[in-house]
């Protein structure tokens, strides 16, 4: 059964853990528990199931990157969003701003930081930040998303790096707007704060291409969970990106809280926290608990018995 599953998911996850550090660059992140691990799977035809710390409520970070990227695609639509950002992988750090600088004046995806900050200055003077919360509460089915003050002021404290990247991004043209107000933005954006067991919600949402799991109809265009999930599948773990996808085979997207969002189309959405991250500020337990999941369930996206396996019978 998938319970068992999951339980031995987390087994093999946690001794990755004291190879893992918790993020400190954001002080507030720090005080963050490193062995706290749970994960969480919702499947289409209604399962729930979990182990662990599913309901510990903690910081966002990234991962609000694929809310604001498809609030962007609906409000100001494709062309406008991917006009002044790239689709690629970068290969570089999510905080990095080198090739800005060498390589041509756009940032490569909306998934590293100067990608995120360039599409919230497209979000931000077009929904108010209080919506952006209402909409994060709807997509991921929790009403306790919340702003984290300590989070939010601590990252604000210790901006200097992407307030960096954000004046470039004006220097080069690709910000027009405020870019104070496209910062502040994007970090509320990076510190709600949310569960496990929200992001599977959210995992489950964007696996049925945007219609509410829940009855409550479409709540994201089509076009738009097509495009947020090929580029999570492609730009979602930063320059582990290749090998996760390899290894792996699911679109899924990292934060420094510790989260990760994740996705097997058309089958389950699943949420993870495990604070303690790896050299490239992925949860390093969580993507070996990934790795396993997908193996044992054949839910790599190019498997050949995928669909063939149903998680609940199975073990
Ligand atoms: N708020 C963080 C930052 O901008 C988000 C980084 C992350 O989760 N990788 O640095």
């Amino acid at each position: 059964m998938i319970e068992q599953l999951l339980q031995k998911a987390v087994q093999v996850g946690r001794p990755f853990i004291e190879k893992g550090a918790v993020a400190t660059y954001i002080p507030e992140l720090g005080n963050a528990d490193k062995n706290k691990l749970g994960i969480c799977v919702h499947t289409l035809d209604g399962g729930r199931f979990a182990c662990g710390d599913v309901h510990d409520r903690f910081s966002i970070q990234s991962i609000s990157k694929v809310i604001t990227l498809a609030a962007a695609l609906e409000l100001c639509g494709f062309d406008t969003v991917f006009e002044n950002v790239g689709m690629e992988p970068s290969g570089d750090a999510f905080n990095s701003l080198i090739k800005l600088e060498i390589s041509g004046s756009h940032p490569y995806n909306p998934m590293i930081n100067s990608g995120a900050i360039a599409v919230a200055s497209y979000t931000q003077p077009r929904i108010s930040f209080s919506n952006m919360l209402a909409l994060t509460q709807q997509l991921c089915h929790d009403k306790g998303v919340v702003l984290d003050e300590k989070v939010y002021h601590s990252e604000m404290e210790n901006v200097a790096r992407n307030r960096a990247i954000a004046y470039l991004l004006e220097s080069k043209g690709v910000i027009k707007g405020n870019v104070e107000e496209a910062l502040d933005f994007y970090v509320r954006m990076c510190s709600l704060s949310v569960t496990a067991e929200g992001l599977a919600n959210l995992g489950l949402l964007l696996a049925n291409d945007g219609v509410d799991p829940n009855g409550g109809g479409r709540l994201l265009e089509s076009d738009t969970v097509r495009v947020v999930k090929t580029i999570m599948l492609t730009c979602g773990m930063y320059d582990g990106s290749g090998e996760f996808a390899v290894r792996v085979g699911l679109p899924t997207k990292s934060g420094v809280g510790g989260g990760l969002l994740s996705l097997a189309d058309g089958q389950m959405g699943i949420g993870i926290y495990g604070p303690a991250l790896d050299i490239k500020g992925n949860s390093i337990a969580g993507e070996q608990m990934l790795r396993f999941l997908s193996s044992q369930l054949h839910l790599h996206m190019f498997d050949s018995s995928r669909f063939a396996v149903d998680p609940k019978t199975m073990l």
